[in-house]
């Protein structure tokens, strides 16, 4: 079980460079009904912004949202952002698109099309497309109709996973298709350390059943996972934050410390 985060200096301590990578939803904003209502917690994009100009810290985001759509919900200058899990990332110098991800863009705009119509009877269930993959969300949806849409779900997802183009993964009241290539926010992580911070110390905060992975990658290389949820959540993190009000609190704590050198205090 995850313990609750000390300060984020503190899981730093002694480190020269810290890599600083977060989830959107959930994490840097608040769980809101729909993607697009969505917004940056108070007082976040200033704390992000003051984190990415210190010489000794590299801060980006890594979403499941479509790069686009969430460099654009951030709107923060100098940070890396990551789109679809990690599929495509642009920032400080770092471009990239998974080159195989390509080859399932057709499947996915067809099963988009298909989902669309198959759930436009359904109460709060919708598709959002985002190109390289598609989420299916359903928080809106009465549960009695949860059963359905995983049913139809299912039917557009099977045949392109058994044609070995996509697969599926799932998350918060949300169904997603995603090309069948072998990545995910972990493997996002351990490029963009070894892109633009080698010897970063990684921290890695998010909410999500999407973000077990990049837990797992930054303390592979002795880094910090740090999940937002319930004591009682499932999660491979080390660390654990409440709520996204406590994220907006460690990053506020992060950046008005001095960082990185020695711990005085713990707060
Ligand atoms: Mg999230």
């Amino acid at each position: 079980m995850a313990e609750v985060c000390p300060d984020l200096l503190n899981l730093a301590d002694g480190q020269s460079h810290i890599l600083l990578l977060l989830d959107f939803d959930g994490t840097l904003s608040e769980i809101a009904p729909s993607p697009e209502e969505a917004i940056l917690r108070p007082g976040n994009a200033a704390l992000l912004g003051r984190l990415a100009r210190h010489p000794k810290c590299t801060v980006g985001v890594i979403s499941g949202r479509a790069l686009e759509d969430v460099s654009r919900k951030v709107g923060v200058p100098g940070l890396a952002y990551a789109g679809n899990h990690g599929l495509e990332i642009d920032g400080t110098g770092l471009q990239y698109l998974h080159p195989d991800a390509a080859a399932a863009l057709p499947a996915i705009a067809r099963a988009a099309g298909e989902l669309d119509a198959a759930l436009s009877d359904v109460t709060g269930a919708f598709v959002e497309n985002k190109t390289l993959t598609l989420t299916v969300h359903f928080r809106q949806t009465p549960e009695q109709f949860h059963d359905a849409v995983a049913a139809v779900f299912d039917d557009a997802a099977r045949p392109l996973v058994s044609a070995g183009l996509c697969r599926v993964t799932t998350a918060k009241s949300a169904l997603e298709l995603r090309p069948a290539v072998d990545w995910d926010k972990g493997r996002a992580l351990t490029l963009i350390r070894s892109r633009l911070a080698p010897d970063a110390f990684p921290i890695y905060i998010g909410d999500d059943a999407t973000d077990e992975d990049a837990f797992q990658a930054a303390q592979d290389v002795g880094g910090a996972g740090v999940f937002v949820g319930p004591a009682d959540a499932t999660t491979c993190a080390h660390w654990r934050l409440d709520t996204p009000a406590d994220v907006t609190q460690a990053l506020a704590e992060l950046s008005g410390l001095g960082f990185p050198g020695p711990v005085t205090s713990t707060g």
